[in-house]
């Protein structure tokens, strides 16, 4: 299976019917600034090339941003921070990501969300983070060359555990806790792999100065060393 099947196929999932709902009604009544757009209303699938050794986990689609433009992270002001980062750091072709045809290309890392369907009030449950869960560990293993988890917030933190477990990665005990910098190298059936902390993008850390620019720039910059060496 490659990504491109995995994606038709996320698009159509209809396993939570608290977020079916959501998601569609958002996409329905729309937001006043965006009524002449066609909202994609759907689970959204991940962006980047197959042979990324970077991946960056959010937590799920914003309902006027990835659930309006099909896009991950795409039209919304948390978009606008990582895509604005990852040019920085050499990983996109441009600062911005507006709409699905926009010209933007990403180098060597892949980005998803760990829920894919936009949730009320950011807040998925645990048991739709672990429904989607199945998602994510079939996405990370499509990418052969993954050497680097950028884990945006301690909800992507908590539902990646059980993924790499699956996937024969030796975990440690107790599981280090989140925090914005934390490194932690695992060794699995394809080699090391290192997680990377990061508040997340959201106005709430953004706006308040909780999470920075060269904060974000420092992750993703020891991200690229990790590949890069
Ligand atoms: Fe399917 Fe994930 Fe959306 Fe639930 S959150 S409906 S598992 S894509």
């Amino acid at each position: 299976r490659d990504l491109a099947v995995l994606d038709a196929r996320v698009s159509g999932c209809r396993a939570c019917p608290r977020l079916v709902a959501w998601r569609e009604e958002v996409a329905r009544v729309k937001r006043a600034a965006f009524r002449d757009e066609d909202y994609w209303g759907r689970p959204v699938p991940g962006l980047g090339p197959a042979d990324a050794r970077i991946a960056v986990v959010g937590l799920a689609p914003a309902a006027h941003g990835g659930n309006r433009t099909g896009r991950v992270f795409t039209g919304d002001r948390s978009g606008d921070w990582i895509f604005a980062a990852l040019w920085r750091a050499g990983l996109a072709s441009q600062p911005t990501s507006t709409h699905v045809g926009d010209g933007l290309e990403l180098g060597d890392v892949r980005v998803a969300a760990a829920v894919r369907c936009a949730p009320p009030d950011n807040a998925p449950t645990p048991a739709e983070r672990d429904a989607c869960n199945p998602w994510l560990a079939r996405e990370l293993a499509l990418l052969p060359r993954l050497r680097v988890v950028v884990v945006l917030g301690g909800f992507g933190w908590t539902a990646l555990w059980p993924v790499l477990a699956a996937a024969g990665y030796a975990l440690p005990r107790p599981r280090p806790a989140f925090g914005h910098g934390v490194e932690v190298t695992l060794d699995g059936p394809r080699g090391p792999l290192t997680l990377l902390g990061s508040y997340h993008v959201s106005q709430q850390n953004t706006f308040t100065g909780r999470l920075t620019e060269p904060m974000l720039d420092a992750v993703l910059t020891r991200a690229t060393e990790l590949v890069r060496p």
